[in-house]
């Protein structure tokens, strides 16, 4: 079945060529996104990620496209149309149409694009035994709280990643330390046993999985702390993983080539992929 898209309030066939040219998404990535789960037909964390698209247009000057609840019925709608209960869910909103110019008029509409795929999960055997990751120079801006659609560093450094044969890469900034991945969040399991993951701050994008995994650690008693780590720390560190709403809990098992701990996922990040999978109605892979 051809998947079907909404484009500024048609469906319509996901080939077709729907976006005007002086769309400011495309000329100047004028434009946020989000990125939600369904999961047996449930748009997981649904509020949490609004909220941040309300924090993200905000930030950019452009009103939501439409009011919170048809937003809500239109992204359900989507998701029948395409006959899918376990989806990713994509959305994308720009500051509208004009002609090019890098200041824009009063009162110009947003652009809304969504689009929903089956979801494409970590395999069982990436949960079991980890992923690797690779090490860059963190290029991007200094809002990297906004979830914005100008992503060039971050899709150079997942290419790079991707064609070193990692998962991942993480982003080290001018002291070293890491912010976070090209699409995902960074943490370890430092020597004392402690959970730690940068603080929020324009440094990193404040993931959804991010919250909620701080929830959950400190529901289970698992010691936390927000603060950056270096490279060399994570290297050294008792475990490692990654977060995203489409990567899940992710044990991180190498870094730029060296087996962190033993090479082999951390108790505690199996403990933690098992709470957010059950979380989130789905099986688990890393349960012993
Ligand atoms: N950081 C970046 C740069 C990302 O692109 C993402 C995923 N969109 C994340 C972190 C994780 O965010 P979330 O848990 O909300 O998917």
């Amino acid at each position: 079945m051809a998947r079907i898209a909404y484009v500024d309030g048609r469906f319509l066939p996901i080939s077709a060529r729907a976006v005007a040219i002086e769309d400011r998404g495309l000329q100047f990535a004028h434009g946020v996104y989000e990125v939600i789960k369904a999961v047996g037909g449930r748009l997981l964390d649904l509020d949490r990620h609004l909220d941040r698209l309300d924090r993200s247009l905000a930030a950019i000057a452009c009103p939501p496209p439409m009011a919170r609840p048809a937003l809500v019925l239109l992204l359900e709608e989507l998701l029948r149309r395409n006959r899918l209960a376990d989806a990713t869910v994509y959305l994308q909103v720009s500051r509208g149409v004009a002609p090019r110019n890098h200041a824009w008029p009063e009162g110009l509409r947003p652009s809304f694009v969504a689009t929903v795929r089956p979801a494409r999960f970590p395999s069982p055997s990436e949960q079991r035994e980890g992923v690797r990751v690779v090490t860059f120079p963190d290029e991007r801006w200094a809002r990297c709280d906004i979830k914005s659609i100008a992503l060039l560093p971050n899709v150079l450094a997942k290419q790079k990643a991707v064609a070193a044969g990692c998962r991942e890469a993480w982003l080290v900034d001018r002291d070293g330390l890491v912010t976070e991945g090209a699409s995902s969040n960074a943490w370890i399991v430092d020597r004392e046993g402690v959970l730690v993951t940068r603080p929020l701050g324009p440094a990193i994008l404040g993931g959804v999985t991010r919250d909620v995994l701080l929830e959950l650690a400190r529901g289970a008693g698992i010691p936390v702390a927000e603060r950056p780590f270096t490279v060399a720390e994570a290297v050294a560190a008792r475990e490692a993983f990654l977060t995203s709403t489409t990567s899940l809990v992710l044990p991180v098992t190498r870094i730029d080539g060296a087996p962190v701990a033993n090479g082999r996922p951390g108790t505690i990040t199996r403990k933690l992929a098992a709470l957010y999978a059950a979380r989130c109605g789905l099986a688990s892979a890393t349960e012993e």
